[in-house]
């Protein structure tokens, strides 16, 4: 069978899909924290021929022949890893954030071992503990949080935590939490009752590899990663370490956890190391945390209450409570205007998951469309004016009619069909 039939009309159900997705993506507002953009060449690459190259093993040490060239990307990638972050070594094989923490933590810690991470009500992720994650099922899990009156992690409560608990692994790091987590200190409770240290980045990592926030790779035994989110490449996941723990971490991501690795996927981080290395991704980032900023002084401004008082990275959560809100009616009314967010919990939150009292915001897909801070003013405007109208469906749908408009000048992928 020829790899192209002679009258292959393409796939037209399928295309439908993918063009109507461009189309959303296009023209509604992305301001999901964890999302982004990637570049038009990212995307190419992500669909190279790479795609189907069986390359289990690592370089030089494959299980299948014909890998010459995977290895060559792969030890690229891996180099270029190693060099924004200043690490050690690097893991560029993990299909996801996840898995990469699976690996981090089989490769430090047993089954039934004791572990304290991140309260996910508080910002932490499902991966730090959460009973339904592998994470709460395979260890013991413990949690600290923020502190009630600061919203800032309660670092004295994790010190405690650690000498009563005897951990034998602390996990830093977040997914909606706005602050600058002072690693130094969560080395510090480690080292009090010999636990190791795993920071997970996934948020942040885009502005770590710019130093706009402290780098977690001095501190951590390993640090974790994903590559879509602030570091703008493809979905992914990405693991740094100390050289002692490197062979640990190869091991359980292959053949610990996964096959064959994803070697377009691979390309495609590599191709997202590389724009992360040039100059220019510090602007990208310095940009991505004025805006957020801006966003946070117009919510402020607006009467909305932000968990922390405020903002240091690409994200603000927004307490819906002294407005009367659920973050699921936020969410709801913010998608008819045109706007893609999450509700999100909030430290304390008496709601479920499923309704939650909070918003999640973030400012790093937008502004890789190009957004500065005046246009975010704009946005903001977008978002409080439907916040303030939430039942109002005939007005949510003329925002929807402005935020069309708006997007219109900050073009998206204008070359593709899909
Ligand atoms: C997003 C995220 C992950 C998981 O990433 P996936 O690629 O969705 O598995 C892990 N940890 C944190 C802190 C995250 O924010």
């Amino acid at each position: 069978m020829p790899l192209s039939p002679k009258n292959f009309q393409g796939d037209p159900s399928l295309e439908a899909i993918l063009t109507r997705e461009l189309g959303r993506q296009r023209d509604k507002l992305e301001m999901i924290a964890s999302e982004n953009f990637v570049s038009e060449y990212i995307l190419r690459i992500a669909a190279s021929v790479f795609t189907n190259k069986y390359a289990e093993g690592y370089p030089n040490c494959r299980y299948y022949g014909g890998c010459e060239y995977a290895d060559e990307l792969e030890l690229l990638a891996q180099s270029r890893a190693r060099k924004l972050f200043n690490a050690e070594h690097a893991n560029v094989q993990s299909h996801c954030g996840s898995s990469a923490n699976m690996a981090a933590y089989f490769a430090l810690v047993a089954p039934g071992d004791p572990i304290l991470g991140m309260d996910m009500a508080h910002g932490g992720h499902l991966t730090h503990g959460a009973s339904v994650s592998f994470a709460g099922r395979i260890f013991k899990p413990h949690f600290y949080g923020v502190r009630a009156d600061t919203e800032i992690i309660d670092y004295d409560e994790v010190l405690r935590l650690a000498e009563e608990i005897k951990p034998k692994l602390i996990v830093a790091g977040a997914s909606s939490y706005p602050r600058v987590i002072d690693f130094a200190k969560f080395r510090l409770a480690a080292d009090r009752v010999g636990a190791a240290l795993v920071v997970d980045m996934a948020h942040f990592a885009g502005l770590v590899a710019t130093g706009l926030y402290p780098s977690p790779v001095p501190y951590a035994d390993i640090v974790t990663s994903t590559t879509h989110k602030t570091l703008r490449g493809p979905r992914g996941g990405l693991i740094l370490s100390k050289k002692s723990f490197a062979k640990a971490v190869d091991d359980q991501v292959f053949p610990g956890i996964q096959g064959g690795p994803l070697m377009h996927i691979i390309a495609a981080k590599c191709a997202a190391l590389g724009e992360a290395l040039e100059p220019d991704f510090i602007d990208y980032q310095r940009q991505v945390l004025k805006n957020c900023a801006r966003l946070a002084t117009r919510m402020a401004d607006a009467g909305y209450r932000l968990v922390s008082g405020g903002t240091d990275t690409h994200l603000i959560l927004v307490d819906l409570r002294p407005k009367n809100m659920t973050g699921r009616q936020a969410e709801e009314a913010l998608d008819k205007a045109g706007i893609t967010a999450n509700k999100n919990s909030i430290p304390f939150d008496k709601e479920r998951y499923t309704v939650t009292s909070g918003l999640r915001l973030g400012s790093a897909a937008l502004t890789t469309r190009g957004l500065a801070e005046s246009d975010f003013d704009e946005v903001a405007d977008f978002i409080v004016s439907a916040l303030q109208n939430l039942d109002n469906d005939a007005f949510l749908k003329k925002i929807r009619e402005r935020v069309k408009t708006f997007t219109q000048k900050f073009p998206l992928y204008p070359n593709l069909d899909f």
